[in-house]
């Protein structure tokens, strides 16, 4: 009967609040803020900063660093489009 070997397990706590707020690709400041509308189905992106904003359809599966990565896209796909 082979003894379990104790695994030590480094397990980081998740911290009470997760990061949600990034930072802004058009102002720089660290004001973005992710806000799960779930009556709505939509995810809203805003900078408190510059009101740089974007809504996004809302999934189970992604994390507000998700919509994020979508945010920083949408707004360099408009710059690229020369606005
Ligand atoms: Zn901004």
């Amino acid at each position: 009967m082979g003894r379990r070997k104790s695994k030590r397990r480094i397990r980081v706590r998740p911290r009470r609040t997760l990061p949600k707020v990034f930072q802004c690709p058009r102002c720089g400041a660290v004001s973005v803020s992710v806000t799960v509308d779930k009556g709505e189905g939509l995810v809203h992106v805003v900078c408190a900063s510059c009101g740089l904003a974007e809504d996004f359809e809302y999934r189970e599966y992604l994390h507000p660093v998700d919509y994020y990565a979508k945010f920083l896209d949408a707004y360099e796909a408009q710059a690229a489009a020369g606005a």
